[in-house]
């Protein structure tokens, strides 16, 4: 594996990745939201960070920076359209640029909806794509800033990425988005046995986090608006998917 991705529990329900390219020894890290874990798992597997990618502007994705700064002398990449009000960049990315991380391609995707301005990174070498609070596991980030079909719109990039790719999100929120999942598409089998291997996985303190965009196109209601099933649980049998997404995230905030 030319390309190791780890990842790092933080708080008391967010995740960090770092991504380590084992030919160059270089190092990112996704997303900061307490410095203590990511410092000792860099410590501990002797890395040194070069890069640092934030994907949007709230504390728990940002707060650690500053004491990761002092220990590591890392370049901070993040969105141009959130420079106001994410810490200070060293790079500023906007939507579909692509940049080099050695010598992998990584492209950024904006995926507004949960705040305007987030973006995912998608690294294709590492077959993954770091959503953060986008496309979470079985579920999706709350919308405080965009709107319901801006949000179904950032879904929709992310779900053309190749099935197999890793979705790196930033929470372990999935036991609760397992049982409202299961009122939404009540007899999709894949779900159902989805939702017992997340419990088993919680019960041995296990992450959920990464899943496969496969497990989640065929599991995650929020990908799932075109579904003849969902679609007539929910009354909405001819609404386009982004208004039946709309049903779905409206649902899930009230549940
Ligand atoms: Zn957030
Ligand atoms: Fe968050």
């Amino acid at each position: 594996m030319p390309i190791e991705l780890v990842t790092i529990p933080c708080l008391s329900d967010n995740y960090a990745f770092l991504i380590h390219d084992t030919a160059t020894g270089r190092t990112a890290l996704v997303d900061v939201p307490e410095a203590a874990p990511i410092l000792r798992t860099l410590a501990a597997r002797g890395w040194t960070l070069d890069e640092v990618w934030i994907t949007h502007h709230h504390d728990d994705h940002t707060q650690g920076l500053g004491a990761v700064l002092a220990e590591h002398s890392a370049l901070v990449r993040g969105a141009a359209a959130d420079r106001h009000r994410l810490p200070a960049l060293n790079m500023e990315l906007r939507d579909e640029e692509h940049f080099d991380f050695a010598g992998h391609d990584v492209r950024v995707m904006d995926v507004s909806g949960h705040t305007v301005g987030h973006i995912a990174y998608y690294v294709a070498d590492a077959g993954a794509v770091f959503t953060a609070d986008s496309l979470m596991a079985l579920g999706c980030g709350r919308l405080f800033e965009g709107s319901a079909p801006q949000m179904w719109d950032s879904l929709t990039k992310i779900a053309s990425l190749p099935a197999e790719t890793l979705v790196c999100s930033g929470h372990e929120y999935t036991a609760a988005n397992a049982k409202f999942a299961l009122t939404i598409d009540p007899d999709n089998p894949e779900l159902i046995s989805r939702s017992q291997a997340i419990s088993e996985a919680r019960a041995a303190g296990t992450p959920t986090v990464p899943s496969t965009l496969a497990l989640e196109l065929a599991t995650n209601p929020f990908l799932r608006a075109s579904d003849p099933a969902i679609r007539l649980l929910l009354d909405k049998k001819n609404a386009s998917d982004a208004e039946v997404f709309a049903e779905i995230r409206a649902r899930k905030d009230a549940f």
